[in-house]
């Protein structure tokens, strides 16, 4: 019997495409060396990608940028490109059980995840930028006489997108519905390690009418098919998702050519926990908070402060129930923890825990020795007690599932420790005390305070981060500002002094 794949779910709703390539002009581009595509559950290569060289990234360039010069999506009127989006969103919608079979094979995430988080977020994305599109407005100044003065915003022409392994079309999709929207066109670039998700979007791009040339692919490694991306001089905008290390590459490169560069990096986020919080659902949130999504979130709450009066029971607690969590296969639905994203990851953190050990932290739960499933790239939930801030368990992302914990007695001790890191992502604050929590928010130096709240992403207001974590902000209205090109125009609209007249002598 014929399957009928728009009612499948989970694995039945698998469709692999088990080669990708770059897609420019919304064909592919096969050739060139391949790689293979690994479920990080089995170990299994389930497709391959053809890496894209300097020269077929270079091609992708140049068919953006003349889409971008003969058109027709930067000039088409708004109401157009808001049909376009809406229809990329509803076709997510229409895919998403298929989308998130995908994501759950190419990146282990749980499924159940996906489908509530990530996936819904996706054509969220379109959506929102569509009707942000609408209520756009501009700025002008009459206040000189005779005079008004205005800026027209206009697409700022080829934007590269490069994004990561840990939330590959949640992440993908913000950045090219903020470009689309405004009129540009694109080069997206996903992580060699999870490019499956970005290939079936451009499908949806072209099935919703997004004209041919306007949102090119390029696929590989980063040394290679990366860095040919940002070094090219005809990007007009660099958008880059990443670690910090890769980050600071990719703006060396745009400095060379003057990019505007939107760099979202890594995060060690404190999650502060006083005594006077709703403790039930701080610890909720703190379990959420860094096991979500298998602890690899650039906002997972990873070093968790707790009061030193709470700090027993709650850590007790904290210790009981994430020892429980299940690991398992991503697809199954009681299933908390997938594996992490390959096995050189998996081993790197496992690195870092045992250095922790060393440097003298007391494990609460889990560590390199728990059990855990034989098949895949596993980390069992793990929390660390630290004796300093200065250690590097403390200080290193570990994009993981591990926390590290510590205490504090004052409010003094809390915005120390919390404030002792180079990173500067988000963080959480659980407490009653309106006067701490509006302490925390003159003392932390994050992009994102969540105050007795999980992750709630506004997407009308600025993301991003301070230090390490990085520089630029998405978000509705600083998705406009990077994402256009502004000119002022002064116009004279009434009387004007006369002239100094030159050259009558
Ligand atoms: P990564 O820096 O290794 O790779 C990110 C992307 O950059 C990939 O597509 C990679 O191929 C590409 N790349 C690598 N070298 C390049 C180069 N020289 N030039 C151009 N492109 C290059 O990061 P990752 O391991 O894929 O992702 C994990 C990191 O991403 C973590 O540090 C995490 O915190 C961060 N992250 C940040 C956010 C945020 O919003 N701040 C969100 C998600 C992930």
């Amino acid at each position: 019997m014929k399957q009928d794949n728009s009612m499948a779910t989970g694995r039945a709703a698998l469709r692999v495409p088990t080669q990708v390539a770059a897609l420019i002009d919304g064909e592919p581009q096969w050739g060139g060396e391949v790689l293979p595509v690994l479920d990080p559950y089995t170990g299994e290569s389930v497709a391959e990608i053809h890496e894209s060289s300097a020269a077929t990234v270079a091609a992708a360039v140049a068919s953006a940028e003349q889409a971008f010069r003969t058109g027709p999506w930067p000039q088409l009127a708004v109401e157009e490109r808001q049909q376009v989006l809406r229809r990329v969103a509803d076709l997510i919608e229409r895919d998403a059980a298929a989308l998130a079979a995908l994501e759950c094979l190419n990146t282990g995430i749980p499924l159940r995840q996906l489908e509530v988080g990530q996936i819904r977020r996706s054509a969220y994305n379109f959506r929102f930028f569509a009707d942000y599109l609408g209520q756009a407005a501009g700025e002008a100044w009459y206040q000189t006489p005779g005079v008004t003065t205005y800026v027209r915003r206009r697409p700022a022409g080829v934007a590269a997108l490069i994004g990561p392994w840990n939330a590959p079309l949640a992440l993908t999709s913000m950045k090219v519905a903020a470009a689309l929207a405004f009129g540009n066109t694109c080069v997206v670039k996903p992580s060699e390690q999870t490019p499956l998700t970005a290939w079936r979007l451009c499908e949806l791009l072209q099935e919703a009418g997004v004209p041919a040339g306007t949102v090119n692919l390029v696929q590989g490694r980063g040394t290679t098919t990366g860095a040919a991306l940002v070094a090219d001089p005809r990007i007009a905008r660099l958008s880059f998702t990443g670690g910090t290390a890769t980050g600071r590459r990719v703006m060396a490169a745009a400095a060379q050519s003057l990019v505007p560069a939107t760099l979202e990096l890594g995060g060690k986020s404190a999650n502060l926990v006083f005594a006077d919080a709703d403790l039930e659902q701080a610890l909720d949130a703190a379990l959420l908070g860094i096991y979500s999504n298998n602890g690899q979130q650039c906002l997972a709450g990873a070093r968790l402060l707790v009061e030193r009066r709470i700090a027993g029971d709650f850590l007790a607690a904290f210790a009981e129930r994430a020892g429980r969590l299940q690991l398992g296969d991503p697809f199954e639905a009681a299933t908390d923890l997938g594996p992490v994203g390959s096995v050189a990851h998996r081993d790197r953190i496992q690195r870092q825990v045992r250095g922790a050990l060393a440097d003298g932290c007391q494990l609460l739960v889990g560590g390199p020795e728990t059990v855990v499933p034989s098949q895949g790239s596993f980390v069992a939930p793990t929390a660390l007690q630290a004796p300093s801030m200065s250690l590097p368990i403390c200080q290193e992302e570990v994009f993981g599932p591990v926390a590290t914990v510590m205490t504090f007695d004052t409010l003094d001790e809390a915005c120390q420790l919390a404030a002792d890191s180079r990173f500067g992502l988000v963080a959480y604050a659980w407490t009653r005390n309106v006067d701490t929590l509006s302490r925390l928010e003159n003392e932390l130096r994050v992009g994102t305070l969540w105050q007795n709240l999980t992750v709630t992403r506004e997407l009308r207001a600025p993301f991003g981060g301070f230090g390490d974590s990085g520089t630029g902000r998405e978000g509705g209205r600083a998705c406009e500002a990077f994402y256009t090109a502004e000119t002022t125009i002064s116009r004279a609209t009434g009387p004007r002094p006369p002239l100094r007249r030159l050259g009558l002598r």
